[in-house]
C-alpha cells in the first residue's frame, strides 16, 4: 500500500483494548508513528525532577495529566521529520479540551478508530500485559515477545509490569474513557471525519487486517 500524502489517525478503546498494539501494526504497515500519550508521559514520570514526580502521582492514580503538558509534548511529536507522511495518535485527545487544542493548531485528522470491548474483557487482558519503556505492548499469553521478558528488536529494552495497572487505577481510566473521551466520537462525527468501529474481541492479526480491509474500502489505500 502506497501512501500518497499526510494521513493522520486517531485511535480510540478503553483500556486493554489493544490500542497501542494496533498503533503498531498500523505504523509498520504504513510507515507512519505510532505516538502514544502515555508512553511519552511515563518517560518524563522517570526524570528524577520536580516535573516527573508531578506527572508520576498522576499516572499511578489513573487520572489525566492536568494542564499543556500533554498537548505540547504531541504538538512538538508531529513537527519531527518522521511525520512527514503523517502520524497515528494513540491516547490522544482524551477530553474535549485536548480535542479543541488539535482543532485549534489546525491539525488534520482523515480516521478515527475506535476499538470496541467490553471493560470485563479489558481488566482481565490487563493482568497479563507487558510493556517496555517506549511503550510498546505484549501480552504473556495472547502476545509474548521473541525472548522472554524483553522487547523485540530493535527495541529489546525490558518488560515490566506497569505501575499504574493496579485495579483502582484501571477502573479510573475506564470511567474518564467512559465519560470524557467516548463522547467525543460522536463530535468527531459530527466533523465529518470517518469514524471505524472495530470488534477487539478477535486475536490481534485479525483486528489488524479488518481495520486494513475497512481503510482499503473507505479510502482505496492510505
Ligand atoms: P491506557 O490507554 O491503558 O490508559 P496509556 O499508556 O495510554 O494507557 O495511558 C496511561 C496514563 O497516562 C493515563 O492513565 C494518564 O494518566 C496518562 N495519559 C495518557 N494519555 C493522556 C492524555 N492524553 N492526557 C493526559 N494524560 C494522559
Amino acid at each position: 500500500m502506497k501512501i500518497s500524502k499526510q494521513h493522520n489517525l486517531l485511535i480510540f478503546g478503553p483500556q486493554g483494548s489493544g490500542k497501542g498494539t494496533q498503533a503498531e501494526i498500523l505504523s509498520k504497515k504504513f510507515g507512519i508513528p505510532a505516538i502514544s500519550a502515555g508512553a511519552a508521559l511515563r518517560r518524563i514520570a522517570d526524570e528524577d525532577s520536580e516535573r516527573g514526580k508531578k506527572v508520576k502521582e498522576y499516572l499511578n492514580k489513573g487520572e489525566l495529566v492536568p494542564g499543556d503538558l500533554t498537548n505540547e509534548i504531541m504538538r512538538e511529536r508531529i513537527l519531527e521529520d518522521d511525520c512527514e507522511k503523517g502520524f497515528i495518535f494513540d491516547g490522544f485527545p482524551r477530553n474535549e479540551k485536548q480535542m479543541n487544542f488539535i482543532l485549534k493548531q489546525g491539525i488534520p485528522i482523515d480516521l478515527l478508530i475506535v476499538l470496541q470491548l467490553s471493560d470485563e474483557d479489558g481488566v482481565s487482558r490487563i493482568a497479563g500485559r507487558r510493556t517496555c519503556a517506549n511503550g510498546h505492548p505484549y501480552h504473556i499469553k495472547s502476545d509474548p515477545p521473541k525472548i522472554e521478558g524483553f522487547c523485540d528488536d530493535p527495541c529489546k529494552l525490558p518488560l515490566f509490569q506497569r505501575e499504574d495497572e493496579t485495579a483502582e487505577a484501571i477502573k479510573e481510566r475506564l470511567r474518564i474513557y467512559h465519560e470524557e473521551t467516548e463522547p467525543l466520537i460522536e463530535t468527531l462525527r459530527e466533523r465529518g471525519i470517518l469514524t471505524l468501529e472495530i470488534d477487539a474481541r478477535p486475536k490481534i492479526q485479525e483486528i489488524a487486517n479488518e481495520i486494513q480491509k475497512k481503510i482499503l474500502e473507505t479510502h482505496g489505500s492510505l
